[in-house]
C-alpha cells in the first residue's frame, strides 16, 4: 500500500522539499500552507500520516494535532519543531503525536521517522485483523459446542424411540404383544418424520452458509399457505385445545418462493405451538398495506424475556435449557435445534424483507414478517 502524507507548513521551501523527496521514498504527498487548510484536508480522510510544523501563525501545529486526532484518532501525526522548543514537541507527544522531527530537517531522520510510523500503522491494522479473527474463531467454537450439545440431545431421543418401537413391532409380529403392528408403525412414522425434519434443517443451514437460498418465485395466495400450515397442526392442536385462527382477506397475492414462505410461517407457528400452554390461542394475521405484505403470528404463550429478545434469531440459541426439553416438537415446551428463527430470518431477508418480534413475558409473543410487494 502507498501511504499518503499531508505536509502542513507555512514555509514554501519545506513543502517543496517534501513534495520532492517523499515520492522518492514511496509516499504519496499533498501539502497545506496553514493549519486551517491542513485540518480541512486531513478531514477528507485521504491521509494516513500528517506531518505538521508546530510554529505557524493563527492555527499552530498543536491545534492541527488536536483537531485531526479528534476527527480520526487513527491518523498518525508527526510534528516538526525547531531546536530549543523541545518542550513543545514533548507536549505534542503527550497529546497523541507519534513522534517529532527537529528543524532544520535532516532527510535521514525524516525518512526513518516516517518509515517507523507506517510500520506502526501496519502493525496496528494487522493486530486488529487478528483480534477480529480471534473473536470470529471463538464464536464459531461456541457455536460448534452448542451444535454438538443440542443435536446430540435432539437426535438421541428419536433414535432411542425408533430402536424401542422396532423391538415392540417384533414382539407384536410374533404375537407376544397385544398392540397391533399398524398402530406401532404409525407412531414410528411420526418419530421418523421428526428426525427427517432435523436433517432437513441441517441441510438448510448448510445451504445458508453456501450463499443463501436459491429462490424460485411464483404468484402465491398467502391465505392458501396459511390454511395449509393450520391444517398440518390441526390434529395435534385439537388435543391441546390450542386453536389456530387465520385473519385475512379472502385472497392475498404475493410473489415469492412457495416452499420457503411456507417454511417460514410453519417455523413461527411451530414455535407458538411449543411455547404456548394448552388452552391458549394462536392467530395468523395476513394483510397488505403501503406496498408491503405483512404476515404475523401471535400467541398467548410464555413470551420472551426482554433481555433475550435480540438473541433469539441467532443460530442454536434457545432461551430454555435445551437438555430439559420435552422430546416432542409439538408438545408444550417441546424440543428444537434453536435454528428455526435463523432460518426464518434468512428466508425473509432473501425476499428483501425483515422479521421482528414483540413479546411480554408470561403474556405472549407476536412475530411479524414484512415483505416488499413485487409486481406479479
Ligand atoms: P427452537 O424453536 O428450535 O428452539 P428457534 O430458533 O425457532 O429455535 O427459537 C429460538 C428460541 O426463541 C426458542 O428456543 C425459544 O426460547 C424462543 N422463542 C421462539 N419463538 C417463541 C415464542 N413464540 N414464544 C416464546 N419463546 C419463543
Amino acid at each position: 500500500m502507498n501511504y499518503s502524507v499531508l505536509v502542513v507548513d507555512d514555509e514554501d521551501c519545506i513543502r517543496e522539499l517534501c513534495e520532492d523527496v517523499l515520492p522518492m521514498w514511496g509516499y504519496e504527498v499533498d501539502t497545506a500552507e496553514d493549519g486551517f487548510q491542513g485540518i480541512d484536508k486531513a478531514k477528507t480522510g485521504k491521509y494516513q500520516v500528517v506531518l505538521t510544523d508546530i510554529k505557524m501563525p493563527e492555527c499552530d501545529g498543536l491545534t492541527v494535532l488536536e483537531k485531526v486526532k479528534a476527527y480520526d484518532p487513527q491518523i498518525e501525526i508527526i510534528v516538526m519543531t525547531a531546536y530549543g522548543t523541545i518542550e513543545t514537541a514533548v507536549n505534542a507527544m503527550k497529546k497523541g503525536a507519534y513522534d517529532f522531527i527537529m528543524k532544520p530537517l535532516s532527510l535521514n531522520q525524516m525518512q526513518a521517522v516516517l518509515n517507523k510510523c507506517v510500520e506502526k500503522i501496519e502493525l496496528t491494522s494487522k493486530n486488529k485483523e487478528l483480534t477480529e479473527l480471534n473473536r470470529r474463531l471463538r464464536e464459531l467454537n461456541e457455536m460448534k459446542e452448542k451444535f454438538i450439545t443440542i443435536t446430540s440431545h435432539e437426535l438421541r431421543t428419536p433414535v432411542c424411540s425408533i430402536t424401542g418401537f422396532v423391538e415392540l413391532i417384533k414382539y407384536s409380529l410374533s404375537g407376544i404383544l397385544e398392540d397391533k403392528p399398524e398402530t406401532l408403525l404409525s407412531e414410528l412414522e411420526t418419530i421418523v418424520k421428526g428426525l427427517a425434519d432435523i436433517v432437513s434443517d441441517m441441510h438448510d443451514l448448510a445451504a445458508m452458509d453456501l450463499g443463501g437460498f436459491k429462490l424460485t418465485k411464483e404468484n402465491l395466495n398467502l391465505v392458501d399457505i396459511a390454511q395449509h400450515v393450520k391444517n398440518e397442526f390441526f390434529p395435534i392442536l385439537k388435543d391441546r385445545q390450542l386453536p389456530i385462527e387465520i385473519h385475512s382477506p379472502d385472497v392475498l397475492n404475493y410473489k415469492g418462493d412457495k416452499r420457503r414462505i411456507r417454511q417460514a410461517l410453519r417455523e413461527l407457528v411451530q414455535n407458538s405451538v411449543k411455547f404456548t400452554p394448552d388452552k391458549g390461542k394462536i392467530d395468523i394475521l395476513l394483510s397488505q398495506e403501503n406496498n408491503r405484505t405483512i404476515i404475523s403470528v401471535k400467541d398467548t404463550g410464555i413470551g420472551i424475556p426482554p433481555d433475550r429478545i435480540d438473541t433469539i434469531f441467532e443460530r442454536f440459541y434457545e432461551v430454555q435449557d435445551s437438555t430439559l426439553h420435552s422430546s416432542s416438537d409439538t408438545a408444550f415446551m417441546g424440543g428444537g435445534l434453536g435454528v428455526g428463527l435463523s432460518l426464518v430470518k434468512e428466508i425473509v431477508i432473501s425476499h428483501g424483507g425483515k422479521v421482528s418480534v414483540t413479546s411480554q413475558s408470561g403474556k405472549g409473543s407476536t412475530f411479524t414478517i414484512e415483505l416488499p410487494c413485487e409486481e406479479s
